[in-house]
């Protein structure tokens, strides 16, 4: 066969494959979903058919040999169809040859149905997933080797034949192309529709994003954009916007403001976070816009991917909770009180200025986390907060803990002498909120009703009140120290007569020294005078014998005496006291004993004469002159 026929043939078998394989395309690229039993068997006649239709345009290679590209098809059909797709065109293919009959039918069914051993070997290039170039290599040399194994079982004259105008090359080269050209148009159109399937799922993630997504050229014209960008910038859809740009569709010096954002990130392009804004309808929308340099395969920039959230509702939101945020900051700082906030570790999470006030050795710095106990405990330490000196630091400590957890109200003392009240309020999660108050002027003023309710308003020496709940105190610790108790009672003498001659404020005037006297002839703090009522006072003595009783007293009579405020009425010539002491001993029941001997030695005392100390025991027989 001439050169030129032989391409004729191969040319014109080449176009039925490459139609066969571009309509198989075509069908697949419409039918979509999962490869069906039936889909494949489709395949399989169709590529068995494709194959018959081969057989039938054979050419001459050479004399008594007719060869076509049949093997091609078959074997091609393994690579989209699989062994099953294989098998059948294998079948049709076989049938169409019977068909044919002639002498070389058995040899023509060798060749298909090694062509489908080839095919069903594509299989694993499928399965795989891709096909490689080096597989269309092996796959086209596998199915070439076909045409060589059907030359070795030829008649030996025709082999002769064929080696003679070296044709068996000729027939390897044309089955190694044809295969080689078919494989490849599968693997392209493969990755054509794997490329096809990625930019579809791209643009449907694109599409589906509720945040707008485009990329500009380096003019800022828009090369692509999705809907949701088109809703933002008030266009119609993403298509339309194709070309336009920011101008467009933006106030001119909004648009010119973008555009001088762009050129600094083309300038410097790294990816950034921008937060923009733009007006439309009265109306400020805030735009949070990541924006990223778009390349092309060799790395060139090209232009920008800008994705851009709306957050207008956000900052809104925002702005919002910044002034709420100000407010309560504003209100919690002018608040008269301190506050504090401690979470449920007792750890202080919020305070206020007030706070810091109260407590000035918090350092504002450091201060956040600390716990209660570790402020309580500094303060305490460096003498800030004043604690009874009867209880431990470190109990006082853990006690006021436990007071804040328990919602407990309790009082602070502070060096400078303030007082503060605190009240805690527990909260759902565990922490509490506590509220300082000043509380220094309440305090003071409770102290002072205190001195009030306890002092004689004319003398301020203690009443009579604060007597008789010191005696009880006093004569209840003789008996438990076994300590003795003594008691005096002093009465003014003739001061009746002392107003009648002076007058009733000259008389409070007297009382008024006598108390001073009585009050500094104490022995000091342990000893308590006070004024019993009238012009009586009492001092009680703790422990204090009779003896040293006597000595105090003695002491106090000269001191009043010492005063020489004049007295005509009296024969002394001046003012004098009278004294009866008691002491307790061991067989006394009750302070009312000791009372009654008192009294009784005063009486004792003013009967002898007035300006005298008579003790109890006088009366029963000791005389003790002055
Ligand atoms: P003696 O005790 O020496 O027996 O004589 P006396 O004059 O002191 O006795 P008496 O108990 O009869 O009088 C007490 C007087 O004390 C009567 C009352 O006017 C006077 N007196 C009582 N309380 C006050 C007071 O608060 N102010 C003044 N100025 N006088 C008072
Ligand atoms: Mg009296
Ligand atoms: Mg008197």
């Amino acid at each position: 066969m001439e050169a030129n026929g032989l391409l004729i043939t191969f040319l014109a078998q080449m176009g039925v494959i490459s139609f066969a394989l571009t309509f198989c395309s075509f069908v697949r690229d419409r039918v979509r979903g999962k490869q069906s039993v039936w889909r494949l068997i489709v395949s399989g006649l169709f590529f068995g058919g494709t194959a018959a239709l081969l057989m039938n345009m054979s050419g001459e290679l050479i004399d008594g040999f007719r060869f076509d590209l049949r093997i091609v098809p078959l074997a091609i059909v393994g690579l989209i169809a699989g062994p099953i797709g294989a098998i059948m065109a294998a079948c049709t293919a076989s049938a169409a040859r019977l068909w044919l009959g002639g002498a070389g039918a058995a040899l023509g069914l060798l060749g298909i149905w090694l062509a489908c051993l080839v095919s069903i070997s594509g299989h694993f290039f499928l399965k795989r997933g891709y096909i490689r170039p080096s597989d269309v290599l092996l796959f086209s040399t596998l199915n070439a080797g076909i045409a060589f194994l059907i030359l070795l079982v030829l008649p030996q004259t025709v082999r002769a034949n064929l080696s003679q105008f070296n044709a068996q090359y000729t027939l390897l080269a044309l089955n190694f192309v044809g295969t080689l050209i078919s494989a490849s148009f599968v693997r392209l159109d493969q990755l054509r529709r794997e490329s096809a399937h990625l930019n579809e799922l791209h643009s449907q993630i694109v599409s589906a994003l509720p945040d707008a997504l485009s990329v500009k050229d380096l003019d800022g014209r828009f090369l692509i954009a999705n809907d949701p960008t088109a809703v933002l910038m008030g266009a119609t859809d993403g298509v339309a916007m194709v070309g336009k740009t920011d101008f467009d569709y933006y106030k001119p010096e909004e648009a010119a403001l973008f555009w001088k954002q762009e050129q600094e990130f083309l300038a410097d392009p790294k990816p950034v976070v921008l937060e923009q804004q733009f007006n439309r309808n009265g109306r400020t929308y805030w735009l949070s816009t990541v924006k990223a340099p778009y390349r092309d395969e060799r790395g060139e920039l090209k232009g920008i991917v800008s994705h851009t959230s709306d957050v207008t509702a956000q900052k809104a939101l925002q702005t919002e909770l910044i002034s709420t945020q100000v407010l309560l900051e504003t209100a919690m700082g002018e608040m008269a009180d301190g506050l504090a906030m401690f979470d449920r570790e007792g750890r202080l999470v919020m305070w206020n200025r007030r706070y810091l006030e109260f407590f000035p050795y918090v350092d504002e710095e450091s201060c956040h986390g600390r716990t209660l106990a570790e402020l309580l405990s500094a303060g305490v330490l460096r003498g800030d907060i004043k604690i009874p000196t009867t209880v431990s630091p470190f109990a006082w400590v853990e006690d006021e803990v436990e007071r804040s957890q328990s919602a407990q109200l309790s009082d602070l003392r502070l060096s400078d002498g303030r007082w503060v009240s605190k009240s805690t309020r527990l909260l759902a999660d565990g922490g509490w909120v506590t509220i300082y108050s000043d509380i220094s002027d309440r305090k003071a003023a409770i102290q002072q009703l205190e001195r009030l309710a306890s002092k004689d308003g004319l003398t301020e020496l203690a009443n009579r009140r604060i007597f008789d709940r010191s005696l009880e105190v006093a004569f209840q610790e003789s008996r438990d120290t076994h300590k003795e108790l003594s008691l005096l009672l002093i009465d003014v003498d003739h001061f009746k007569s002392y107003n009648d001659t002076y007058g009733h404020p000259a008389g409070d005037e007297v009382l008024r020294r006598i108390a001073n006297v009585l009050h500094s002839g104490c022995r000091g703090d342990m000893d308590l005078a006070a004024r019993y009522g009238g012009e009586e006072f009492a001092v009680v003595l703790p422990n204090c014998s009779q003896d040293e009783a006597h000595d105090v007293a003695a002491r106090l009579a000269n001191a009043v005496r010492q005063l020489e405020i004049p007295q005509v009425g009296s024969s002394k010539g001046r003012v004098t006291v009278s004294i009866g002491l008691a002491t307790t001993d061991e067989l006394m029941m009750g302070c009312q004993q000791l009372l009654k001997g008192c009294d009784e030695a005063l009486y004792a005392a003013k009967s002898a004469g007035r300006d005298r100390v008579r003790a109890a025991t006088a009366v029963l027989g000791r005389s003790l002159a002055l």
